[in-house]
């Protein structure tokens, strides 16, 4: 599944949760509604917005209007929506800068741009082709599934 998003400025915890979950979803904490308009068509992405104004302006591109404040929520709808796997592509992309992340093969190389503890304990590492930045599978992991799982199942946070 290839589809893409740009999300407005005041979903920027959504745009992370996409990107946890492998969805290519462009952000920008501040943008003028007609270059988001303009990259969200040249690139073919879906429009997630908040903005009732930018949804009425809106021609030409595919667009979801996000009526909740709840980020939970706001994933939830996009998922459904879409039909997404959240599982499939998690943790693929990199959050800060939306590019994928590639395995780290040696280690040895990243060792003084990552906590002891980590290199110490031989987790896989992955790099950012984008911003360089390297992550590693931790116990933060297993939170974040079970945060996935909580909201999916709509039960409280676990
Ligand atoms: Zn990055």
């Amino acid at each position: 599944m290839d589809v893409k998003f740009i999300a407005d400025s005041m979903l920027g915890k959504l745009a992370r949760w996409l990107r946890l979950m492998g969805f290519d979803t462009l952000y920008y904490p501040s943008i003028p509604d007609e270059e988001l308009l303009k990259i969200a068509r040249q690139e073919e992405r879906i429009i997630l917005t908040k903005d009732t104004e930018l949804t009425r302006r809106n021609k030409d591109n595919n667009l979801i209007h996000i009526t909740s404040s709840d980020p939970y929520e706001q994933i939830k709808t996009v998922i459904k929506t879409f039909n997404l796997n959240p599982w499939e592509n998690l943790f693929t992309r990199c959050v800060h800068c939306n590019k994928p992340v590639e395995k780290v093969d040696d280690a040895e190389r990243i060792k003084e741009k990552v906590p002891f503890y980590a290199y110490s304990n031989h987790f896989p590492f992955y790099r950012c082709c984008g911003c360089g930045r390297i992550y590693w599978e931790g116990s933060h992991h297993e939170k974040i599934k079970m945060r996935i799982k909580s909201f999916l199942e709509g039960k409280d946070e676990v």
